[in-house]
């Protein structure tokens, strides 16, 4: 098949832009550029909560029967565990929304820089709960620009074990969805909005500036 068609066809069966009006409505507040700290810190908990509700749609459930005051009841409980991994630092600021709503969920962290010189990617930390093979695994990280950070952090889970990966995502350009879907086409990446391109400087456009000082007030 051509390389072209072959990719694009990925592309379709990987990228998940969910849709719903509260969704939409707060990444709205994220993007002006008039929302002040405080407002984006708890914004984003709140968007990355309801995107976790549609990401967790699929998550495998067992039985198990409850006594209630009245008696007992068969019901069900989650069947997996779920390991949150934001990429440092803004992916901190998606952390909390999904833990209030999946308390069991594990956390480990991942920062990543690229050196100067080589260009190279390089994990300057990096710790993770154990047992990764037998969990789904939610990378955070709010911008997905050129793809690099998110690709890279992918990889390192790989190697530690990962193999049931989401991407979780606020807003992406196509350029770092193109570049999950060459490098990782096995992993489901999840978005709130799809944006027209980068600029020269690898920043979304119009996306919503630079996540991490817009949450952490460095700027
Ligand atoms: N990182 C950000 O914080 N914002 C962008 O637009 C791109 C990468």
């Amino acid at each position: 098949m051509d390389k072209l068609i072959e990719l694009t066809i990925n592309i379709r069966s990987m990228l998940n832009l969910l849709k719903h009006p509260l969704l939409t409505h707060k990444l709205a507040i994220l993007r002006k550029k008039d929302t002040a700290t405080k407002e984006f810190r708890e914004t984003l908990k709140e968007i990355s909560g309801l995107m976790a509700y549609e990401i967790t749609r699929d998550l495998p459930v067992r039985e198990i029967t409850v006594e209630t005051p009245l008696g007992l009841c068969k019901t069900q409980e989650l069947a997996i565990d779920v390991v949150l991994v934001p990429v440092l630092r803004a992916g901190l600021g998606m952390v909390e929304g999904i833990s209030d709503l999946i308390p069991s969920a594990r956390i480990g962290h991942i920062g990543i820089y690229r050196d100067h010189d080589t260009l190279k990617p390089m994990t300057y930390y990096s710790k993770f709960p154990q047992k990764l093979s037998e969990s789904i695994v939610m990378v955070l990280d709010p911008m997905l620009a050129t793809g690099g950070s998110s690709s890279d952090a992918i990889r390192v889970l790989k190697d530690n074990g990962a193999k049931s990966i989401k991407l979780v995502c606020i807003v992406g350009a196509p350029e770092g969805i193109e570049r999950i879907s060459r490098d990782h086409s096995d992993v489901q990446i999840y978005l709130a909005g799809m944006d027209e391109k980068l600029n020269q400087n690898g920043y979304i456009v119009p996306g919503l500036g630079d996540a991490g000082d817009r949450l952490f007030g460095t700027k």
